[in-house]
């Protein structure tokens, strides 16, 4: 147990893994990794923190996020930064970053960015990669994407972008109806990139043609798509047929909980994102979102223009509360749903993701309302903030939770 010996312990924990959630549960932590994971008296030769029977969850995978804490990704690389550590106190510890329909110019200035990011080290930002959300999406579905800036698929384009993200493009949200698009949804998978569908007005055919190319993935399932008919089922009956994972956006108003609660019951597809946008935890007010004007009332971004949802004011841990609260999920289907799915569809599944021995030492730590407590990122404590986690935690021994 030497590796156990030179870290510590996080013990006392009702511990949600991939098997179940352990009562009483630890796990060890040593080089920022998870050493081993256990039930009931944590090994003796470590320090030992003890959190008191609050819940320990893996650390969140958001696939999906253009922003928070007042910061726009698309602004500049130091508030693309500080969107990422705004998630990162409210339990995302791995994070792709989204970036909206804009001039290829832009979006590969924007790639480069997130390249940088990156170099600096996951477990130092949290930033797996770009996610891109355009150009090749449908007019017809655009919801609060620059229609101005749609394109059709166009393989030298996504050519320029995959070079320009050197190695940092992680996925591409594509409208499977448009021509060329299965030539570039086999050209992101072959560039090691995940081929989403979304913003799309794809009948079934059209959808299931993708998936068959490679698809993987299915950008915020029921919004900005053709809604689910029971004779043209769309790209919303391809997806959940075909079982690729399903992006959901669960805030409560881009879909009704007991859609929630249906994909609840598909617990290996379900994939919870944020798709929130710089107004996450800031509050109410006007905002841009890919040069638009958005308005956020009562938690919710529209479009100034057309009333068109434009993206959420979410973070992962509210997504995960409403999913266990509102919705009724088992604890374990939320969790598997915010942090092993999506490393899954990265295919990160073997190093964040879950409470298993070898993973990042990634965690969120939840009392019993599911707000968060602490949140740890390869073996730091890096949320919310020392005093509030404190205060939070004031049954922690030995050495306390401040390293
Ligand atoms: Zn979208
Ligand atoms: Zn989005």
């Amino acid at each position: 147990m030497s590796a156990v010996a030179a870290g510590f312990v996080l013990a006392g924990a009702r511990v949600v893994t991939p098997d179940g959630v352990l009562e009483r549960g630890w796990a060890a932590v040593a080089d920022g990794r998870i050493a081993a994971v256990g039930v009931g008296t944590p090994p003796a030769d470590a320090p030992v923190r003890d959190l008191g029977g609050a819940w320990l969850l893996p650390g969140f995978v958001d696939l999906h996020m253009h922003g928070g804490g007042g910061h726009d990704v698309a602004a500049s690389p130091d508030a693309m930064a500080a969107a990422v550590a705004f998630h990162r106190e409210h339990g995302t510890t791995s994070t792709l970053i989204s970036l909206v329909t804009a001039p290829i110019e832009e979006l590969r200035a924007r790639l480069a960015w997130v390249a940088a990011l990156c170099r600096r080290g996951t477990g130092t930002t949290g930033v797996l990669g770009a996610h891109l959300e355009g150009p090749f999406l449908s007019h017809a579905r655009c919801g609060a994407q620059n229609a101005a800036f749609l394109r059709a698929p166009d393989r030298a384009v996504l050519a320029e972008l995959v070079a320009a993200a050197d190695g940092a493009l992680r996925s591409v949200t594509i409208a499977p109806e448009l021509p060329g698009a299965l030539e570039l949804v086999a050209d992101v998978v072959a560039a090691g990139a995940v081929a989403a569908l979304g913003h799309s007005d794809a009948t079934y055919a059209q959808a299931r043609a993708a998936i068959d190319a490679g698809a993987r993935l299915c950008t915020h399932l029921f919004n900005g798509m053709r809604p689910l008919h029971h004779r043209e089922p769309g790209l919303v009956g391809a997806a959940l047929e075909s079982g690729i994972a399903c992006e959901l956006i669960n805030d409560g108003v881009h879909v009704h909980p007991a859609v929630t609660a249906m994909l609840g019951r598909r617990p290996d597809q379900l994939v919870l994102v944020t798709d929130a946008i710089d107004a996450a935890g800031v509050g109410d007010g006007s905002y841009l979102l890919g040069g638009q004007q958005v308005r956020v009332q009562d938690g919710q971004a529209r479009l100034a223009s057309t009333g068109s949802l434009a993206g959420s004011t979410l973070t992962m841990a509210a997504a995960v509360r409403r999913a266990v609260q509102v919705s009724g999920l088992p604890i374990e289907v939320a969790s598997a749903a915010a942090s092993g799915n999506p490393a899954r569809v990265l295919g990160l599944q073997d190093s964040v993701g879950a409470i298993s021995p070898g993973r990042s030492a990634d965690f969120v730590v939840l009392d019993d309302d599911l707000q968060i407590l602490a949140v740890m990122a390869a073996g730091d404590w890096c949320g919310p903030g020392p005093e509030r986690r404190r205060d939070a935690l004031q049954t922690v021994t030995n050495t306390g939770l401040d390293q």
